[in-house]
């Protein structure tokens, strides 16, 4: 059976007044449609967690820095509906622009320091947008778990510092990212790729993973990064945003894995950019 598919804020509240007094919990996936298993995965565990669960398609206007990435971004809400009803969901949220930002909209969420760097230095106003709309689904969900993938690492930073700092009473729930058999990692984006571009950047994995464990035999990423490029490039990607180490809490950059650290990438394969991160293991 598909979930009931929810417009608007005042029939959203509706339901989660009744649920909230019958004491259930909720749990919700902010999601942007397009849906893949790596978005699954997050249903699935909002499921095991809580017993009420929304999924939020919202492709939001205020995340895109690009306007043809934003014209491009895949929109497949029927289909969307489809996956998500063997999960048997209990709402799926489909606000429209004017719901989420009605007339005289002003406010703006802004956490520092964490959007700095990475697709915070590459996207301007990209982590204002998650983060305002992060924060009106928590808020408009009244959700007591909200469930984010390490694919989008900073993202997931960025929405704990968020709730933490805004006081919203929301445990965010941090899930490992879904990958294609070839090791791609999953992405709505990914549908963007022709058949002999997406054969090609499964080659994003494979030097992500040998940069990861060398920096875990004790080597520096200022050594490996000249191969990986030119690896990269070799495998036809185009530019490289950033290829860099950061430590796992506070995302700052490190050259050697002395203490708990990730891999991050940001690259173009045919005019699509994929992101992806890995985890370091920690050198001796
Ligand atoms: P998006 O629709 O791309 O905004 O993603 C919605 C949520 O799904 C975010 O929390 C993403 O981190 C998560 N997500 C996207 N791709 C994957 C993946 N391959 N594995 C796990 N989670 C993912």
């Amino acid at each position: 059976m598909t979930a009931p598919i929810v417009r608007t804020r005042a029939e959203l509240r509706a339901m989660t007044r009744s649920w909230r007094q019958a004491g259930e919990t909720i749990g919700v996936v902010p999601t942007m449609g397009a849906l893949h298993d790596g978005h699954l995965s997050l249903v699935a565990r909002a499921k095991e967690m809580s017993t009420r669960v929304i999924v939020t398609i919202f492709v939001n206007p205020k995340q895109f820095n690009n306007p043809d990435d934003l014209a491009n971004y895949p929109r497949t809400e029927h289909e969307d509906a489809r996956k998500l009803a063997r999960f048997a969901v209990d709402a799926i949220y489909v606000p429209d622009g004017a719901q989420m930002y009605p007339d005289g909209f002003a406010t703006n969420v802004s956490v520092a320091g964490l959007t700095d760097v990475l697709c915070g230095a590459h996207r301007a106003g990209h982590f204002d947008g998650v983060a305002t709309v992060v924060s009106k689904l928590f808020l408009q969900t009244s959700a007591d778990f909200a469930f984010f993938g390490e694919k989008d690492f900073q993202q997931l930073q960025v929405v704990r510092r968020m709730a933490r700092d805004l006081d919203i009473p929301v445990e965010v729930v941090g899930c490992p990212t879904i990958r294609e058999i070839d090791g791609l990692a999953m992405s709505s984006r990914n549908l963007l790729l022709s058949d002999q571009a997406r054969a090609r950047a499964a080659t994003l994995h494979e030097v992500m993973e040998e940069t990861a464990e060398k920096l875990g035999q004790g080597a520096l990423i200022t050594d490996l990064r000249a191969v990986a490029e030119a690896r990269l490039k070799a495998a036809g990607f185009g530019e490289i945003d950033y290829l860099e180490m950061r430590t796992h809490d506070t995302l700052a950059l490190i050259e050697a894995a002395r203490e708990p650290a990730r891999l991050f990438a940001a690259v173009w394969m045919a005019g699509v950019r994929l992101i992806d991160n890995i985890e370091v293991p920690e050198a001796r």
